[in-house]
């Protein structure tokens, strides 16, 4: 699938609940409105239109959310996307997810399919990991990454950097990880949804994060890439590799190869677009494949060349009315 920029869309991140048992305090308010049930597409629905995108030519499926692992027999469609896998023409199944879930279904993740994970931790101040995530425990996240380990999982580590909030934690978060023999990104704060907070108050620039971590570190640019719009670096110290994500400072879009899928079939050209088109409504018309495939390739040419996400206090809070969770980070 080529867009009209000559990117090749072969990566697919999807939704599958809006909901989670966490309210990070950048991503969400603490009172949600989440999307009725009936909006929501069934995992069945989910499963056939992945499998419909792969058979177009997305190679790569991350899952995400709100909370993936939350979602009630999620692990009923992992299963399935990860029969993809042996020769269905998907290379790689990868989730996202906080972290909570994973000390029950780390070892089944691995006997799905999935090797690799991302796994979102801002700090390891159990009191501060309380107060960023208002409802998370450090403890039980920590338990699911020694769960994760000993299922030989890959992990790695993202943390938002938050000013005033985990700036002066940022080395000690890269040692442990070197410990663990964790990856980890780093990501600037976006404006998605409105969280009653100003952004302004809590984005960081990473240009400022990354002069701070070279006092301490030795940081060598590297070519290495996951198909995401992470720049790597090697930390020489602890060989380990640190991702920086950075949509407000260097603008990624000239390399994107993604679209984003919610869990109400609508599907998104760009995380920092409204333009979307529904893909629900021609999934349910028909037992027919073509009619969705026909509205994957409408909406893949009308993919913007990128987003324009503004932090400004003279700005609106959110470029985007759409919270992180809705999308999918
Ligand atoms: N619940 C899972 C988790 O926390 O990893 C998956 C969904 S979460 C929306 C995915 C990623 O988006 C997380 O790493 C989270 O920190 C990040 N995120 C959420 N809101 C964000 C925002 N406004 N700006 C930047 N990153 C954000
Ligand atoms: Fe939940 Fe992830 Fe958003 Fe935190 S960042 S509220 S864990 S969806």
């Amino acid at each position: 699938m080529l867009d009209p920029f000559e990117r090749e869309v072969s990566y697919l991140r999807v939704s599958v609940t809006d909901r989670c048992d966490f309210r990070c305090v950048y991503c969400m308010a603490e009172n949600m409105t989440f999307l009725p049930k009936r909006d929501v597409l069934s995992l069945e629905e989910l499963e056939r239109l992945c499998t419909i995108f792969v058979r177009q030519g997305v190679k790569k499926l991350r899952l995400t959310g709100g909370e993936p692992l939350v979602r009630r027999n999620i692990m009923s469609l992992i299963r399935g996307l990860g029969r993809l896998l042996d020769g269905g023409g998907l290379e790689e199944l990868t989730v996202t997810t906080n972290g909570s879930q994973l000390p029950k279904l780390a070892t089944e993740l691995v006997d799905a399919g999935v090797k690799r994970i991302n796994v979102s931790i801002d700090t390891l101040d159990p009191k501060k990991f309380e107060t960023i995530t208002r409802w998370g425990k450090l403890d039980q996240v920590i338990a699911g990454l020694d769960a994760a380990d000993r299922a030989g999982l890959a992990v790695k580590i993202n943390a938002v950097a938050l000013k005033g909030v985990n700036a002066d934690e940022l080395a000690t978060m890269l040692r442990w990880c070197g410990d663990r023999g964790y990856d980890m990104t780093i990501i600037e704060v976006m404006p998605m949804g409105d969280i009653g907070e100003q952004r302004v108050d809590q984005y960081l620039p990473l240009s400022m994060v990354r002069s701070r971590l070279a006092e301490e570190f030795t940081l060598t640019d590297i070519d290495y890439a996951t198909g995401g719009p992470a720049r790597y670096v090697k930390i020489e110290e602890t060989g380990g590799r640190l991702g920086f994500i950075t949509p407000m400072t260097h603008n990624f879009c000239e390399s994107c190869n993604r679209v984003r899928l919610t869990c109400t079939g609508t599907l998104y050209m760009c995380l920092g677009q409204e333009d979307a088109a529904d893909l629900r409504e021609p999934l349910r018309a028909s037992e027919s494949d073509e009619p969705v495939i026909q509205a994957i390739h409408e909406a893949i040419q009308r993919k913007p060349k990128g987003h324009d996400f503004i932090i400004d206090r003279r700005g609106p809070v959110a470029a985007t009315p759409r919270h992180m969770s809705v999308t999918g980070g």
